[in-house]
């Protein structure tokens, strides 16, 4: 098995005995394949904005999401960006130039909260036809179950908005895993190379950093949460395994059997 010989013998990691109350979870590359997010949540998010925005228009919230949209057009036609124009010579043309610029936007990986409000909308339309499962590895739902038999509580930290979170684990692969989750956070706490918004977080779940676990992908985030006191596993999911797990001083496991 090519790239077995870079993983130590399983060994059982026992959370309770190390005096850990609750598991931080990252989502992409460790509850859920990278390939999810990237090969079909965004793709979905592109294929429908249009007809949703078409759809939606004159609803609330769409206003608001293009008010927002406004504004930051103008900022970016300001910084010579060079958007697609923003037609307002009638309600047709408008709304197909935004959709453009949307698109436009999903292009260029724009961090945009008008965008990732209105992303959000759209997959929850497609939840709920179940035209999207939200997908999870095999071991979550079995490992969820087993941990929350020891009562630690379980919670989320994603650069996806809570929104998306919760669409993902409500309609998953595994059924609804949301019984199983205590707290969701996202990038609203700060973000997640900032030791700072680990401490937020150990405060708003009151618990003392080393009573948290952080599991995560991605050895930055990791090393923030570590400075502030978190213990921290990385998690190299075994699809990833021909890459060489990275450097670093945190423990690795493959899947969440590995934890008790
Ligand atoms: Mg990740």
């Amino acid at each position: 098995m090519p790239g077995a010989e870079v993983f130590p013998a399983l060994m059982i990691i026992q959370l309770t005995s190390l005096a850990v109350k609750s598991i931080l979870l990252d989502v992409e590359g460790t509850t859920t394949p990278m390939e999810f997010v990237y090969d079909v949540l965004f793709p979905f998010a592109r294929k429908n904005v249009k007809e949703y925005l078409q759809r939606n228009f004159s609803s609330g919230e769409v206003e608001k999401v293009v008010n927002m949209l406004r504004k930051e057009h103008e900022n970016d036609v300001a910084r010579w960006a060079e958007p697609p124009f923003w037609d307002t010579s009638s309600k047709e043309n408008e709304v197909r130039s935004i959709g453009n610029y949307l698109l436009w936007m999903m292009d260029k990986d724009k961090k945009s909260t008008a965008l990732k409000r209105l992303q959000g909308k759209i997959w929850e339309e497609g939840y709920e036809r179940n035209e999207l499962k939200g997908e999870v590895y095999p071991d979550v739902l079995p490992a969820f179950q087993r941990w929350r038999k020891e009562n630690l509580e379980l919670r989320i930290y994603s650069s996806g908005s809570v929104l998306a979170q919760k669409l993902l684990f409500s309609h998953s692969n595994a059924g609804d895993l949301t019984p199983y989750l205590q707290g969701y956070f996202d990038t609203n706490i700060g973000m997640k190379n900032a030791p700072d918004s680990y401490r937020r977080i150990s405060k708003e779940m009151k618990l003392n950093s080393p009573e948290i676990v952080f599991l995560s992908d991605n050895v930055v985030e990791l090393d923030a949460a570590k400075k502030t006191g978190m213990k921290t596993l990385l998690c190299v999911r075994p699809t990833d395994a021909y890459k060489p797990a990275p450097l670093s001083d945190h423990r690795i496991i493959t899947s969440f059997d590995e934890i008790q």
